[in-house]
């Protein structure tokens, strides 16, 4: 591919944020050109989220990206919290006037953008990273990068950082323009992927003495399992039988029910974090997804909430193409944040409810478990949750 030097908006990165925003500028006749650092089958192999809230759903079916995901996904009415050696289901439809989730993994997300932005002939460029932002406070901000061995620039209107917790956009806005708040959590994810048809047919959420377990899935034939773990555990420090063992134990409960093994074919240990940037815009750059905002994946929204970035950046990029009207850029940032520190107080809420801190004492314990049981016990403590998880409409 001839690589372009000029266009309206610059994407950065490549993940689901970069790919939809590309895909709906694409689709709205909006110039842009989408730079990412690693290469194809890297982005595509990265093992993250799973669960997409309806509204993702829809934006992808709107965009024409879901026909995989409605041939291959696997919508799910409910999820199950344990703890205390019993089970309680939270039906979503019924609490959520009729929302419900689906479990597609992120690489399949990735995969389908990858294929249809490619087929579409728009300009993707792998192996591209970008080193620095410049004139960002000007009206032509300029990309450097470098590709096949050669430092580039890309010269545009606009540039979003869809970069990611790590990426450079974010670093290209003066220090003073930006203000962060964080909270690093005192325990961490070992996450597996097993050849192993899923235990349950909805995903589990465990609360246990020993810790925190989730069992989730990626297809009929593969398990994703999760337990907290202490931070900075290495994740070869865990023979396969020990995690089945810790997993078995956490997701005891009294009646019938049986953990099925599998080879584990993948294993990575995931810190859990909370963190903001606001604003989400300073003069030509915006940011989307992690590169403004992280969730611990408790919550299942770190995915989504990238989605609703971009739909709404996509709506205000068009807006301003078809009446001039930069309204919509104006209002990003702000329309963005009310949705993202939602999602940051569910994740946050899901969390120390459910994980075990090591300085945890027993008033703590029972708090948690007081939380639990209200949430059996009263619909609109259940309402509350299923409202949240589902996720909000989409702007
Ligand atoms: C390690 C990890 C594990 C996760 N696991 C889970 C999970 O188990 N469950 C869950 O619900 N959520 C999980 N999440 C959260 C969820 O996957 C993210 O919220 C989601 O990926 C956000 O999408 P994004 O497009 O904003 O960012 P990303 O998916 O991070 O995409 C950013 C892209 O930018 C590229 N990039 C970075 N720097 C540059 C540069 N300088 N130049 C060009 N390109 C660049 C990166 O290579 C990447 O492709 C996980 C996140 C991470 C980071």
């Amino acid at each position: 591919m001839t690589t372009p030097d000029r266009t309206i908006v610059a994407v950065v990165g490549a993940g689901p944020a970069g790919l939809l925003l590309a895909r709906l500028l694409h689709r709205a006749g909006i110039g842009c050109v989408v730079l990412e650092s690693r290469d194809r089958a890297y982005v595509e192999r990265r093992q993250r989220a799973g669960i997409l809230e309806q509204g993702t759903v829809d934006a992808l079916r709107a965009c024409g990206a879901a026909g995989r995901l409605d041939r291959e996904g696997l919508a799910h009415d409910g999820i199950e919290l344990r703890w205390n050696g019993r089970g309680h289901r939270i039906d979503l439809p019924s609490l959520t006037e009729g929302r419900r989730v689906w479990v597609y993994a992120q690489t399949e997300v990735v995969k389908d953008l990858v294929a249809l932005h490619l087929a579409d002939g728009a300009p993707l460029l792998f192996d591209a990273e970008v080193t620095a932002v410049t004139g960002a406070d000007t009206e032509r901000p300029v990309v450097h990068y470098t590709h096949e061995g050669a430092e580039r620039t890309l010269a545009c209107d606009y540039v979003v950082g869809c970069d990611g917790f790590h990426g450079v956009v974010r670093t290209a806005i003066p220090e003073g323009e930006l203000r962060t708040f964080e909270r690093a959590y005192p325990y961490a994810w070992l996450g597996i992927l097993a050849d192993a048809p899923p235990s349950c047919e909805e995903l589990i959420y465990a609360h246990s003495p020993r810790g925190f377990a989730l069992h989730s899935m990626r297809s009929p034939s593969v398990s994703r399992l999760y337990l907290q773990v202490p931070v900075g555990t290495d994740p070869a420090a865990w023979s396969d039988e020990q995690i089945w063992d810790e997993l078995e134990a956490r997701f005891a409960v009294d009646g019938p029910w049986r953990l099925n093994r599998g080879p584990v074919t993948q294993r990575s240990v995931l810190p859990l974090r909370s963190h903001v940037t606001e604003p989400m815009r300073w003069g030509r750059i915006l940011l989307a997804g992690d590169a403004a905002h992280i969730v611990p994946p408790t919550g299942a929204k770190g995915l989504n909430l990238a989605v609703s970035d971009v739909v709404l950046l996509a709506r205000a990029f068009a807006e301003q193409a078809s009446t001039g009207s930069a309204a919509g850029l104006d209002a990003y940032s702000d329309a963005c944040l009310r949705r993202v520190w939602r999602a940051e107080h569910f994740s946050w809420f899901m969390t120390t409810t459910l994980h075990t801190a090591p300085d945890q004492n027993p008033f703590d314990t029972r708090l948690q478990l007081a939380q639990l049981d209200r949430i059996a016990a009263s619909p609109h403590a259940a309402a509350e949750l299923a409202q949240n998880y589902a996720g909000l409409p989409v702007h």
